[in-house]
């Protein structure tokens, strides 16, 4: 169900309906929108009474949420949702494109700060690069941990990006919000109801990537999780899908960007990286990405990818990088986006 408050409703009125929905047992969440504010109703108790709610003062009116996904249906919120970073001029979803580099793994300080160097002088905003990696095999690195992040915050210092990284369990879940900009759950870990509702019960946003055969209502029902509890900053990430094609490591399917575009106010990213497992698919699946309106994407680079503990034949040179950025900034005008280039941050006071 979602509550429709009129134009002109109050704050006093948009919280006393808050407070009548929690009453009977619901949880309510109140969505502002560029005209009015929408108050979207959860809970798992059945469905709430809609009369009491149509007679509450400031309310327009009360609808029907037929989707499976409710919060993050653009049945409940019509404009696109734009994630900011305060301070910065960086943000995810709207006009501007998002762009997110870095190598796959943080291996060493030196490995970081060269690659995080370069990528930033060609003007992307965020830097990714996992600390906690969930390996196919046990003996595979597995990462820096809690070392991988404290290179991350000194990148932050340094360059300004924001960072991206991943949290793979409830343990690493709390570190990553302590140190970086934007959780990242991942494909493996798209299904994990409770890590989702433990990200959804913090305050930083969550970049949610697509299960490896995920459709996409399951996709957005595990955005859901997230919002249920209340956190709305959610990103989506397509990564490819498992599918018999063997040319690629996974089938990057561009078609769902319009899908969820359509269906869901949430911004989308794609990862052509993952999506295709080959350094020489990656600038021309990131070209049809803009065109299709992602709302950006995010690349694996490494300065030796031959060198690299992880993901090294997807890794993409930084001089390639330089090229997959000008030609975004080419192609974002034919689709009404804009790349941003460079992150500016206000100095503090
Ligand atoms: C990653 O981004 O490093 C990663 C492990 O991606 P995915 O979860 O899409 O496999
Ligand atoms: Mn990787």
């Amino acid at each position: 169900m979602l509550v429709v408050m009129k134009a002109q409703a109050t704050p006093e009125q948009i919280q006393a309906v808050c407070e009548h929905i929690e009453q009977l047992g619901f949880r309510a969440h109140p969505l502002p929108g560029a005209q009015r504010t929408a108050i979207g109703i959860t809970g798992n108790k059945g469905e709430v009474d809609r009369g009491n709610l149509e007679s509450l003062s400031g309310v327009a009116e009360v609808i029907r949420v037929s989707k499976a996904y409710k919060l993050a249906s653009r049945d409940v919120k019509e404009e696109d949702t734009i994630i900011g970073f305060a301070g910065t001029n960086a943000s995810i979803g709207g006009r501007n494109l998002a762009i997110v580099a870095g190598p796959c793994s943080i291996e060493t300080p030196a490995q970081a700060f060269a690659i995080a160097e370069q990528v930033a002088a060609a003007g992307a905003q965020f830097f990714r690069g996992g600390a906690f990696k969930p390996r196919t095999s046990p003996y595979a690195f597995q990462g820096l941990g809690l070392e991988g992040l404290r290179i991350m915050a000194e990148i932050r210092d340094r360059f300004g990006l924001r960072i991206v990284t991943e949290a793979i369990d409830n343990e690493s879940l709390a570190l990553v919000a302590e140190w970086a900009d934007v959780i990242q759950i991942g494909a493996r870990n798209m299904q994990n109801f409770s890590l989702l509702k433990r990200a959804g019960r913090l305050r930083k946003p969550v970049l949610l990537k697509r299960g490896l055969s995920a459709t996409l209502e399951e996709f957005l029902m595990s955005a859901e999780y997230i919002m249920s509890e209340g956190n709305y900053q959610v990103i989506l990430c397509e990564r490819g899908v498992r599918t018999f094609a063997d040319h690629s490591r996974n089938t990057l399917d561009l078609s769902i960007v319009p899908a969820i575009r359509r269906l869901s106010h949430l911004p989308i990213l794609v990862d052509p990286s993952h999506g295709t497992g080959r350094r020489d698919s990656v600038l021309p699946m990131a070209r049809a990405a803009i065109a299709t309106g992602a709302d950006g994407i995010m690349v694996e680079v490494h300065h030796q990818p031959e060198k690299a503990l992880s993901d090294g034949p997807q890794s993409i040179y930084p001089a390639q990088f330089v090229t997959m950025m000008d030609e975004i900034e080419q192609i974002a005008p034919v689709v009404a986006r804009h790349l941003p280039r460079g992150i500016h941050v206000a100095a503090e006071v």
